[in-house]
């Protein structure tokens, strides 16, 4: 038999609630342990250029589905790995 359906206990990084998750299957976030957040995002939560060390620090934290759903529905689309845009003073 094939082992590679083994359900692992993990905690979700969001919720802090323990679920169980196939690795193979489940959301994963990456973290900077160094903040706690996506690598790139600030507490301010702006989004700039990750450096190569944030991302190489960063780990897979598994995320639960009921927090995957809530990110989906209040995710924008806008919000993608892009530069911001500076300046635009003429906007109002
Ligand atoms: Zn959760």
């Amino acid at each position: 038999m094939a082992d590679e359906h083994i359900t692992t206990i993990g905690r979700c990084y969001a919720c802090k609630r323990t679920f169980g998750f196939i690795p193979a299957t489940a959301t994963t976030v990456m973290i900077d342990p160094e903040t706690g957040l996506p690598p790139g995002m600030t507490v301010l939560g702006s989004f700039r250029e990750p450096t190569a060390e944030a991302t190489a620090r960063s780990v897979r934290e598994p995320i639960c589905p009921d927090c995957v759903a809530k990110a989906k529905r209040f995710s924008e689309p806008a919000i993608q790995f892009e530069t911001w845009q500076r300046g635009d003073p003429g906007r109002d």
